[in-house]
C-alpha cells in the first residue's frame, strides 16, 4: 500500500506514523518551506485536557481525547503528565462552580493545596479545580520529534510542495491540509486563534493554568527556558493576518492576573492562525475514492489526532478490503 499524506501538521504526521506502523509505504508532502512554516499546529498550546474540554465540547472529545494521554508518551519524549489547574480571579469565582458543573474527574483545592502544587501561586487563589489525569506537551518539539520518528521509519517528508491532490499518484491519498482544504470541504470554516509567547524567570509553573473569565477564558502553558504560551482567542474568522489590540490586551491581562511577575516578562512571539472546524466542532473522516480526508480538528488537534488518525488509517486499509465505512 503506497500512501501519500498531504500536510505535515499534527493530523498529517500522526496519521503518517500510524500508517507506517501498520505497514504502509508512506510519503508526506507539505507546501511549507520547513516543518511548521505554514501549519496551524505550530501555534497550538499543546494541552491534552479531555476533561477540561468537556466544559464546552461534545462528550466525544472527552472520550476520544483520552487516547492522547497514552499515545503521545508512547511516541515522543516530553509529554508532561502533571494535570491542569483551573482558577478564577476573586470577582469571578462563580465561574469555577459553573465549570465544575460541566466537567468531571477533578478535585477541589483550597489555597494551601494550590500552593503545594504551584508554590509561586501561594496566596493568590482561595479555591481552584485540579484535573490530575491531564497532560501537556510543547507542540513544536512534538512535531519535530514525530518528523524524526518518521524518518527513522523510512518515511520521507518533502517540503515546498504545494500539491494538487487529483494529480498525485499513489494507492491512497490522505488529505490533512487543515483549513487549506476548505475548497474541497464546503462546510469547513475557520476559527481564528491568537496567542502570545512571553519569557520570564521570575515565576515557575509546572502545568497549564486555565484562567476562567465570563467572556474570554484563557490559559497559560509553561514551556522550557522560562517561556510561557498564553492562549488562545477563538474568533469566527478565517483571517490569519494579525492579532488585534483587544486580543493582545486580554491575553496579557490574563497572565498579569495570574501573577504580577508576568508584567515584567519579555514578549517573545505573537502568533495567529486559523483552526479548521466543521459545524459541530468535531473532526471527521471523509472518503472519496482513493482519497481519505481528515479535517476539522478545531481546538483539539493534539488532543484528538491520535484517535482520528487511527480512524483515518482504518479508512485507508478498509477500502482495500472492500468495506465501505466512514467513521466519525
Ligand atoms: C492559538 C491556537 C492554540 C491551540 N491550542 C491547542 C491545544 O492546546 N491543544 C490542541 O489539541 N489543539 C490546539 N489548537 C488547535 C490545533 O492547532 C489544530 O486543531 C491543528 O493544528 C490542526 O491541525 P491540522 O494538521 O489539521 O492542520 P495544520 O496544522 O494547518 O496542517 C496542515 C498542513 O497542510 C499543509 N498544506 C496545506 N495545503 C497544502 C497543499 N496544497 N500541498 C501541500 N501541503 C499543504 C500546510 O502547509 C500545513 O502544514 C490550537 C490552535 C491555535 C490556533
Amino acid at each position: 500500500m503506497r500512501v501519500i499524506v498531504v500536510g505535515a501538521g499534527v493530523a498529517g504526521l500522526v496519521t503518517a506514523v500510524q500508517l507506517a506502523e501498520r505497514g504502509a509505504s508512506v510519503d508526506v508532502v507539505d507546501r511549507g518551506a520547513y516543518l511548521g512554516a505554514a501549519s496551524c499546529s505550530w501555534f497550538a498550546g499543546g494541552m491534552l485536557a479531555p476533561w477540561c474540554e468537556a466544559e464546552s465540547a461534545e462528550p466525544a472529545v472527552t472520550h476520544l481525547g483520552q487516547m492522547a494521554l497514552d499515545w503521545w508518551p508512547a511516541h515522543i519524549a516530553g509529554t508532561v503528565a502533571l494535570g491542569t489547574l483551573v482558577v478564577a480571579p476573586p470577582r469571578d469565582t462563580a465561574e469555577l462552580s459553573r465549570f465544575s458543573k460541566r466537567t468531571t474527574d477533578f478535585e477541589w483545592l483550597d489555597q494551601d493545596a494550590v500552593a503545594r502544587l504551584e508554590p509561586d501561586l501561594d496566596g493568590r487563589f482561595r479555591k481552584a479545580l485540579f484535573f490530575p489525569q491531564e497532560a501537556h506537551l510543547d507542540p513544536r518539539r512534538a512535531l519535530v520529534a514525530l518528523a524524526a520518528r518518521l524518518e527513522q521509519m523510512g518515511v520521507r517528508i518533502s517540503f515546498d510542495r504545494d500539491v494538487s491532490i487529483p494529480d498525485l499518484d499513489a494507492d491512497r491519498i490522505v488529505d490533512c491540509r487543515g483549513f487549506a482544504a476548505a475548497a474541497d470541504l464546503p462546510d469547513l470554516r475557520g476559527v481564528k486563534g491568537e496567542m502570545v509567547v512571553i519569557r520570564t524567570h521570575e515565576i515557575k509553573l509546572h502545568r497549564p493554568i486555565r484562567m476562567l473569565h465570563p467572556r474570554i477564558p484563557l490559559y497559560i502553558v509553561p514551556r522550557q527556558d522560562g517561556l510561557f504560551m498564553i492562549g488562545a482567542t477563538s474568533i469566527e474568522s478565517a483571517d490569519r493576518s494579525r492579532i488585534t489590540a483587544r486580543s493582545m490586551i486580554e491575553l496579557l491581562s490574563a497572565a498579569y492576573a495570574l501573577h504580577p511577575a508576568f508584567g515584567e516578562a519579555e514578549v517573545v512571539e505573537i502568533g495567529t492562525d486559523v483552526r479548521p472546524a466543521f459545524p459541530d466542532n468535531l473532526p471527521a473522516i471523509r472518503r472519496d475514492g482513493k482519497i481519505v480526508r481528515l479535517n476539522g480538528l478545531y481546538r483539539h488537534g493534539f488532543l484528538l489526532s491520535p484517535a482520528f488518525a487511527r480512524m483515518a488509517a482504518d479508512a485507508v486499509f478498509e477500502e482495500t478490503d472492500g468495506a465501505d465505512r466512514v467513521e466519525r
